[in-house]
């Protein structure tokens, strides 16, 4: 993985729990890599034959011209979180938006398709999200975010189905999507007014630390179904050690490594 900072990150302990699982002799190591280092970390990934390499913040952007060739999902998002081999090509791939998505359909059963949808934030994981939930069929994608500029570029990735949508459209929305760092660590915020949360809503925070969020425990109380950052964390590293070791991945083994370091913090 590289990135700066890096040190926090549970990627080396998913990775690192999966190899261990399936008996591979692999390793994951988090380096932290500065501004104007990634292209030399891409061809360092080629001299020294790498497998593959995750990226992270502040390099997603960068990441996309550096590598040889990017997934259509890539370029469209403009950001790469995962590089692998296509034959001798390096590709950037962003498997964010489908690890998304599978933390509602693999872990929850829960399709998103013809569901009214608001993602709040409009950042690099709020794209994502955004994107995969029109991909999906999602048939209303309103983006609720601070800055209205924002929230028009990453609303226009939905396409037809994309708006940018006030407060109030939290009530009526089947999905509601936390893609802010509210409620991370002591912030005890809300990213929505809770009142408008109630059952038969779906409620994910990409937020995962703590594993119950403000917004998780305000969700649950009213009734809706809370989806925590762990599924969309777990199965983005899924897709990535599918494409580096062409094995099924563990996820219920990375699942639970993942939880029990948070739980250990
Ligand atoms: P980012 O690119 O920095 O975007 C952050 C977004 O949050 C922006 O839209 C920003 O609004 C908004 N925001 C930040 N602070 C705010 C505040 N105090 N009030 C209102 N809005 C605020 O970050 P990111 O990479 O998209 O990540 C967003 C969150 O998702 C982080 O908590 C990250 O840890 C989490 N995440 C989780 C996963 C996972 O696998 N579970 C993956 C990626 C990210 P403006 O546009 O107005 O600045």
């Amino acid at each position: 993985m590289i990135g700066s900072p890096v040190e926090h990150s549970l990627s080396p302990v998913i990775h690192n729990a999966a190899f261990a699982s399936l008996g591979l002799d692999w390793g994951y190591f988090a380096v932290v890599v500065p501004d104007g280092e990634v292209l030399r970390a891409v061809a360092a990934m080629r001299s020294l034959r790498l497998a593959g390499m995750s990226v992270t913040m502040p390099h997603k952007e960068t990441a996309a011209v550096a590598v040889d060739v990017v997934t259509s999902r890539a370029d469209r998002l403009g950001a790469v979180n995962c590089v692998s081999w296509r034959g001798t090509q390096i590709e950037g791939d962003s498997t964010d938006g489908a690890g998304f998505l599978d933390s509602l359909r693999v872990d929850h059963a829960w399709d998103p398709t013809g569901a009214r949808t608001v993602v709040v934030g409009a950042g690099g994981a709020a794209r994502a999200v955004v994107a995969a939930l029109a991909d999906a069929g999602a048939r209303e994608v309103g983006v609720l975010n601070r800055t209205p500029e924002r929230a028009a570029r990453a609303a226009a990735l939905a396409g037809s189905r994309g708006r940018t949508v006030t407060a109030d459209a939290v009530e009526g929305a089947d999905l509601v999507v936390n893609a802010t760092p509210i409620g991370m660590g002591p912030d005890t915020r809300l990213p929505v007014d809770p009142d408008r949360l109630g059952s038969g809503q779906v409620v994910a925070d990409l937020v995962y630390d703590p594993l119950e969020t403000p917004l998780l425990a305000a969700a649950r109380a009213r009734g809706a179904v809370p989806v925590t950052g762990i599924g969309m964390l777990v199965h983005q590293a899924a897709h990535a050690f599918r494409a580096w070791t062409g094995e099924d991945p563990p996820v219920e083994v990375m699942s639970a490594a993942v939880v029990a370091a948070l739980t250990a913090r």
